[in-house]
């Protein structure tokens, strides 16, 4: 994610609550409210993991509201005799293995209560039926569900499944994705990965996206609406544009210059880090103030306003919001994070990226950039620890900036070769995976052959700047 403002999402992520340890949660045969992460105690949850999502979803623009169904696969990690999604919607059935269960839903949480428990081990099928009108479902007052002149667009980070599909919404869990949207004629029905398909059916047309490789519940967008889309072929990777009628004609047209080089930002980046981890490149330019751009799988979203500036030296910028979604695609996509603390592994990493990109566009070197924030000497820049943010903080400026800082401080001290094969390495051997925080310093200490423990306590834990 890319905010305009680091206070905006501030919001966005305040919207949590506490969860007490409940009596249920210690039986054993009950699946539990969340996946442990002691950040959004309520976020994903226990017992089970998804392998793949099915999503049938309908948008319906003049009643704004939304009709689904998700079929999930997955697999037991114990015996079940209930277990919980993550759906805000109400739930009008829920099917295990073809027969009916029961369903009580409270806030986020829809308790499931198959019919027949479910053996540890087993791989089952759970169908749930649902509708509502998402954009007036709000969490905190937040919804991350917008409506659009034209449509709507769901995306957000850390949380935005809940709005359109029934998930076990955390990135621990990660899974396979085949998104089938309905759209009225003449719109369009946008998502992740590859266009599979689009027929028409009864009252419009079906948009299927699919995502074959795994992904984490908040990548997952959905977008309805009228959209300019154009796609191809570049090396021999497809590639997907949508933009939002909606935009002014002189903004849609920066809006495209500045998409159309996310083929080459990539190549950039693989020059750095190896292979683009999808099939697929793309983006989606929204009208929907979202004041964010966000890197949804193989398809980032982005704010139109990213791309207003219309003089050619600030031109070159429009493009940095693209190399920084597009680095997520490496940090947070393919190697995604375990618990939401780490955070600075995403957005610092990508923000490093992204100025590196600056650089080898002629604009201010990394060097420069980072002597810049250094020379901040005010403890309020310094304050927040970003190796651990606190839940209504991951989204702050510093987690960015002093994340960036951080990767250029230890390319400093282990120099560009093992900095760079640290990166190669950290992502070729977690693709599709997981990092935490110790694991990246523990690879850093291997590569390197250094002991970088005071390096990383300094910049990520102390709250204090840093001696160079
Ligand atoms: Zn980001």
């Amino acid at each position: 994610m890319r905010p305009f403002l680091a206070m905006v999402t501030a919001v966005l992520v305040a919207a949590t609550v506490a969860v007490a340890p409940t009596a249920s949660a210690a039986d054993s045969t009950v699946g539990g409210p969340g996946a442990g992460d002691p950040y959004f105690p309520r976020h994903g949850n226990g017992g089970y993991d998804v392998r793949h999502y099915r999503i049938n979803a309908a948008y319906d623009a003049p009643r704004a509201r939304l009709k689904g169904t998700t079929r999930i696969r997955a697999v037991a990690f114990k015996r079940l005799t209930r277990f919980n999604l993550d759906l805000l919607l109400d739930a009008s059935s829920v099917r295990v293995d073809g027969r009916k269960a029961r369903l009580t839903q409270r806030g986020r949480e829809l308790v499931v209560t198959p019919a027949r428990a479910i053996r540890k081990g087993a791989r089952f099928v759970v169908t749930v039926r649902y509708a509502g009108r998402p954009a007036s479902v709000r969490e905190k007052g937040v919804t991350p569900f917008l409506t659009t002149k034209s449509g709507a667009v769901a995306v957000g980070q850390p949380q935005v499944a809940p709005w359109w599909f029934a998930s076990n919404d955390h990135p621990s869990d990660k899974a396979t994705f085949d998104i089938r949207l309905r759209a009225p004629r003449g719109q369009q029905a946008l998502s992740v990965g590859r266009l599979a398909s689009h027929r028409a059916v009864a009252g419009g047309n079906q948009w299927r996206w699919v995502m074959r490789k795994p992904m984490a519940t908040y990548l997952a967008f959905a977008a309805w609406g009228r959209f300019r889309i154009d796609r191809g072929k570049v090396n021999g990777v497809r590639y997907l544009y949508a933009y939002d009628k909606a935009m002014s004609p002189a903004l849609r047209r920066r809006a495209i210059r500045s998409l159309r080089a996310t083929p080459q930002v990539t190549a950039f980046l693989s020059r750095h880090l190896g292979p683009y981890p999808y099939a697929d490149l793309g983006g989606v330019v929204t009208s929907a103030p979202l004041e964010f751009a966000l890197e949804t799988q193989a398809r980032p979203v982005y704010d139109s306003t990213f791309f207003r500036r219309a003089s050619s030296l600030d031109a070159r910028r429009n493009t940095s919001v693209v190399a920084h979604e597009i680095a997520h695609q490496w940090f947070g996509n393919s190697v995604s994070l375990r618990r939401w603390r780490d955070i600075w592994l995403n957005e610092g990493l990508a923000t490093y990226m992204e100025w590196m990109w600056d650089e080898s566009r002629g604009l201010d070197d990394v060097e420069t950039v980072f002597d810049s924030w250094y020379s901040v000497k005010g403890a309020w820049f310094w304050r927040l620890p970003i190796g651990k943010p606190g839940r209504n903080h991951i989204f702050d400026y510093e987690v960015y900036v002093r994340g960036a800082m951080t990767a250029h401080a230890l390319r400093g001290e282990i120099g560009d070769a093992a900095f760079f094969s640290l990166l190669r390495r950290w992502v070729s051997e977690r693709k599709d995976g997981h990092g935490t925080t110790a694991q990246f310093v523990a690879l850093a200490e291997k590569v390197s052959g250094q002991q970088l423990d005071t390096l990383f306590d300094a910049w990520l834990y102390s709250g204090k700047r840093p001696a160079l």
